[in-house]
């Protein structure tokens, strides 16, 4: 398996928390010519109050909006690991997952959910974001981590910095003030998820959302990250 370069990696874990947590960031990352690659955990077939909807018609859905979606943003790729919505595990394999992928990508920067918000929080979320972690440091960093992946061709990697979305002490205050009606847009392409809110109402509510995040900031709207360096 050949490398495949891409300066940032986006791991969700449904189809549209990418676009909620990062998508005005990576909009202004991919006009500066960043590349970005999305790894979507779930197949996201739970996540409706339709009773009328089949799981599997639903998940097929999911993938087409969030294609929508990235398409939008100007995403790179968008890979499908279509493991259970609300039946994610910290298993040995998903991890395995995520270093493969780590070591493919080779990013700089990876995003993911924050696993350590403290009370209601979506178990898929994580689950994902501490499986991510993990798989940064110690295990794509290290090559005898996993010998299997040496063989396969995918040298150990270092990434740079992690920003974790849906944090409650925010460190990072991305400016997305530009970018926002884009965020907008492709947020819009989830009309599974947020087709029943009147247009209107969301934009309300989101361009509220952004406005708190940027307070104190000189910039009118941001989205909010907990940021990393990794040193080791
Ligand atoms: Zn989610």
């Amino acid at each position: 398996m050949e490398a495949k370069h891409a300066q940032v990696l986006v791991v969700s874990p449904h189809p549209d928390d990418a676009e909620y947590g990062v998508a005005g960031t990576v909009v202004r990352w991919v006009r500066q010519r960043r590349e970005v690659v999305y790894v979507v955990c779930t197949n996201g077939d739970k996540g409706t109050s339709d009773v009328s909807v089949k799981p599997e018609d639903l998940a097929k859905t999911r993938e087409k909006e969030q294609i929508a979606a990235a398409n939008l943003l100007g995403v790179r790729e968008v890979l499908f690991l279509r493991l259970p919505d609300q039946g994610l595990e910290d298993t040995s394999e998903f991890r395995k997952e995520i270093v493969r992928l780590i070591r493919r990508y080779r990013p700089e920067t990876v995003v993911t959910a924050n696993p350590y918000r403290r009370y209601v929080w979506h178990r898929d979320h994580r689950i994902t974001g501490q499986v991510t972690l993990d798989a940064i440091f110690p295990y794509a960093r290290d090559f005898l981590s996993y010998p299997d992946l040496m063989r396969e061709g995918l040298q150990p990697h270092k990434v740079k910095e992690v920003l974790l979305w849906g944090t409650e002490d925010l460190k990072y205050r991305s400016d997305i003030t530009e970018t926002f009606q884009v965020k907008l847009a492709a947020l819009r392409c989830h009309k599974s998820q947020v087709g029943h809110i009147p247009p209107e109402e969301l934009e309300n509510r989101l361009r509220e959302r952004h406005r708190l995040i940027a307070k104190g900031e000189e910039f009118q709207l941001a989205e909010g990250f907990h940021r990393e360096e990794i040193l080791r």
